[in-house]
């Protein structure tokens, strides 16, 4: 049976996540904004801690590890409602940090479960996946290129007892400069395709060598904070790797929560701006009436109103494949879901700012800067060109 109704602990999981949204994410989101903040973390802080108190960024995990245990589909109407206040404290602050410790659940050993996931769950940690390159194109991150040139060029060398990790991440690397751990991707091998051959290690803070660069400063996501990670001979102990040596590849592969966490974050964003486009609509007037009287503005927000409610569509089934078919979730769905969220903002964003005429470009209303924040989308993770050519080996074709 296919039921869409959301069950009562969703219904009060999406008010629980609106309220907070409204209360603790919008006026911070708004603040970094009108200030121009060049360092929002400071502003941002009590908000992550509040957010932490409600269990958020622990949802996913089991009980067992201090997680909420709840279903995919329950953090996508979260995040949903989390990007509706603002993108980037959705996806960087809460799809992140929700997201990103499943790594040490789906590949970690049972010490390694118990330990990290122990750090992680006991107080409002900020975690960093220090993956891209600057001179490596970020979309040879998980190439199928044989080559063993291709790919990251982080290398991590077994010393003693450990590994010995140098290297240098991109200036996009979320969180860095305020996690608390980072997952750093390095290579264990020179001689093996990339997929053969990357590792994940997860790495404190405060170890020697490890650098973040200055705030990056984009011209959306305002309240993020991304910047380059410097790896100069960072000394980890063999504890720390994730699993085992070369199954980087494999344990990020089968990880669709962290796409799937982008496009609710950015369903989220598509949702915001046909509302906002909306209530405008009803109270400018032109030629003595509203202007969503004019066919031309109320088709647009019709239009609107469909794309959010299609990459919605898209993103509860990718949610729910996760626990169906995480393979199917991982190599199809969740990027499908992920592309058409960001696609339905971009164009919601672009309408808006038409509905909005002059204003809908001044930086007294919102809608310019959610059009640079919906851009931001088609590069972050993936971009969207290198996530629809991933999906084609596995599209589905007629059936028997
Ligand atoms: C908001 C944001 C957050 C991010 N967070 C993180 C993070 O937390 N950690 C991290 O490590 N990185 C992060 N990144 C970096 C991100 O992973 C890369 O930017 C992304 O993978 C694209 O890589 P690139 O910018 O090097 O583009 P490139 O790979 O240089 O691509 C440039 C263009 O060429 C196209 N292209 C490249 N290769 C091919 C190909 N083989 N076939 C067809 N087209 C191709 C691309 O589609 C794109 O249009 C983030 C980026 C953003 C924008």
């Amino acid at each position: 049976m296919i039921d869409l109704r959301l069950t009562d602990e969703q219904q009060l999981l999406q008010q629980t996540a609106r309220d907070f949204a409204r209360a603790e994410i919008a006026p911070v989101a708004e603040r970094v904004a009108r200030e121009r903040l060049d360092e929002p973390w400071p502003a941002c802080q009590a908000m992550f801690r509040r957010g932490w108190e409600l269990g958020f960024t622990r949802l996913l995990l089991p009980e067992q590890h201090g997680g909420g245990g709840a279903r995919m589909i329950d953090a996508a109407l979260l995040l949903e409602e989390l990007g509706a206040a603002d993108v980037a404290i959705a996806a960087d602050l809460f799809a992140l940090n929700m997201t990103v410790p499943l790594i040490v659940l789906a590949g970690g050993n049972d010490a390694q479960r118990a330990e990290l996931l122990g750090r992680i769950v006991e107080r409002p940690v900020v975690l960093s996946g220090a993956l891209s390159e600057p001179n490596v194109a970020g979309s040879e991150l998980f190439t199928q290129d044989p080559s063993p040139k291709h790919g990251i060029r982080t290398r991590a060398r077994r010393d003693g007892e450990g590994y010995r990790i140098d290297g240098q991440k991109s200036a996009f690397v979320t969180n860095a400069g305020i996690a608390d751990y980072y997952f750093v991707l390095a290579r264990t091998a020179d001689d093996r395709p990339l997929w053969e051959s990357i590792s994940v290690f997860f790495v404190d803070a405060q170890t020697r060598g490890l650098t973040p660069g200055k705030r990056t400063r984009m011209s959306g996501w305002l309240t993020g904070h991304h910047a380059e990670v410097m790896l100069d001979g960072v000394e980890v102990p063999a504890s720390r790797l994730i699993g085992s040596e070369g199954a980087g590849a494999r344990i990020m592969g089968s990880l669709p929560q962290m796409p799937i966490g982008l496009a609710a974050a950015y369903v989220g964003l598509a949702r915001r701006i046909y509302e906002y486009a909306l209530d405008y609509a009803g109270r400018r007037q032109s030629m003595g009436v509203p202007i969503v009287r004019h066919q031309a503005v109320a088709l647009k927000l019709a239009e609107m109103y469909a794309d959010y409610q299609s990459a919605r569509l898209a993103l509860w089934d990718a949610a729910l494949d996760c626990d169906l078919d995480p393979m199917r979730a991982a190599t199809l769905k969740a990027p499908f879901a992920k592309t058409l969220a960001v696609d339905a903002s971009i164009r919601n964003a672009e309408r808006a700012v038409q509905i909005l005429g002059a204003y809908g470009i001044t930086e007294e209303y919102p809608t310019a800067r959610w059009l640079n924040d919906a851009w931001i989308g088609y590069s972050c993770d993936f971009t969207r060109d290198m996530l629809r050519l991933g999906m084609v080996p596995f599209l589905p074709g007629p059936p028997t």
